[in-house]
């Protein structure tokens, strides 16, 4: 049996940060994510611009990720990605985590550091869209030079698409924005912004075909309909933005369910601990008094939670690990990177 000191359920950045940390206290780590790459949910704003990560100048997303999972992969823990976590038991003080594909997982503890669980954005119910994925139907952003002289439909009234339609101003040829309500849900100065610009904005309209070109590779035109009329809109790309379905299907052997309030987060009674011994929560998914929904309030969990690993698997280990600066770990990088700087 190939035994860890901690499998870390979810590779956003809660479970990302507390790889790092795991490393840091000497313990056998293994991450287990559904999506095929790591990052959870920042997946979704690469593009934007966070200001709020303590230490950072403005950063984009996609740079802010790259820099999270180079920090988590400088102990090497193990990575099994493709692999959604459905069950978690335990028998003879060793936690079986069992994936849906029938793998299992041996494991001293358990972080669960799912968020919002699994995060799909909702597609397009017309049959045979998916196969314009490859080309011009998009669900996010992951490069706006791409919509650079292009006219683009999008479709979706909230933030997100609102938010896109904003960010494609300068750079897309034309915009025509369709949304299914009589009035858009996003933020007021964003939508005004949009209407200042003379973008088309066209309400309780909806999706009805999308034509292919001669070829069948793309999209050329769809049909809306509009208060019951048909109506052809050529355009070059379409994004959809009509939100994400979260799926939080994980599950425990009765004896270790943790305590769950009624929005299913696991309350933490201390230190990000749950109610089960040997099982620890971090990020969006735990709850606590005071705790802060944000990348940095993932990266204090995880903290607390590694530290709390450590204890439990030898109670008689620090409660904190040494601080980076005089750790013996990265003396020799140290040296390393020093060198580097004053050369
Ligand atoms: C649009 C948007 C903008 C945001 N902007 C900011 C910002 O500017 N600043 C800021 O600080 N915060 C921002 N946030 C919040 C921030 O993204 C979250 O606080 C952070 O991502 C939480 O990290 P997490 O690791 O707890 O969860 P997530 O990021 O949700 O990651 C959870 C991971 O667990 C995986 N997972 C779930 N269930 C399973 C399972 N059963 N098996 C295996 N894997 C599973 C998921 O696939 C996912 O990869 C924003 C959030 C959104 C949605």
């Amino acid at each position: 049996m190939d035994l860890y000191d901690v499998t870390i359920v979810g590779g956003g950045p809660a479970g990302l940060y507390s790889a790092f940390y795991s490393g840091m206290r000497d313990l056998k780590t293994k991450i287990i994510e559904f999506h095929p790459q790591l990052g959870g949910k920042v997946n979704i704003f690469l593009e934007k611009m966070l200001w709020d990560v303590g230490g950072q100048q403005p950063i984009q997303g996609e740079a802010f990720l790259k820099n999270l999972i180079q920090q988590a992969m400088t102990f090497e823990p193990t990575l099994c990605l493709n692999s959604k976590v459905k069950w978690i038991e335990k028998k003879d003080d060793i936690f079986t985590i069992m994936t849906d594909s029938g793998e299992k997982h041996y494991s001293k503890t358990v972080i669960i550091a799912i968020g919002g669980g699994i995060f799909q954005p909702i597609k397009l119910e017309i049959d045979g869209a998916e196969k314009y994925e490859m080309t011009n139907l998009h669900y996010t952003i992951n490069g706006m030079e791409r919509f650079r002289n292009k006219e683009l439909l999008i479709s979706g009234g909230g933030n997100a698409a609102i938010d896109w339609a904003c960010e494609l101003l300068p750079i897309a040829k034309k915009l025509t924005v369709i949304y299914r309500s009589d009035d858009l849900k996003a933020h007021e100065s964003q939508v005004k912004k949009l209407k200042d610009h003379g973008v088309d904005i066209l309400l309780n309209t909806e999706i009805q075909t999308l034509n292919a070109n001669a070829q069948k590779t793309a999209i050329e035109t769809v049909d809306i309909m509009k208060n019951g009329e048909i109506q052809t809109i050529m355009m070059d790309d379409i994004l959809i933005c009509h939100g994400y379905n979260h799926e939080v299907s994980l599950d425990f052997e009765n004896k270790i369910a943790p305590k769950r309030n009624d929005n299913q987060l696991f309350e933490s009674i201390g230190q990000c601990k749950t109610t089960t011994p040997g099982i620890f929560a971090v990020g969006d998914i735990v709850s606590y008094e005071d705790k802060v929904y944000l990348l940095v309030g993932t990266f204090n969990d995880a903290v607390l939670a590694v530290n709390s690993v450590k204890k439990y698997i030898e109670p008689e280990a620090n409660s904190y690990a040494m601080v980076s600066s005089h750790n013996e770990k990265f003396h020799e990088k140290n040296q390393q990177l020093l060198a580097e700087i004053h050369t």
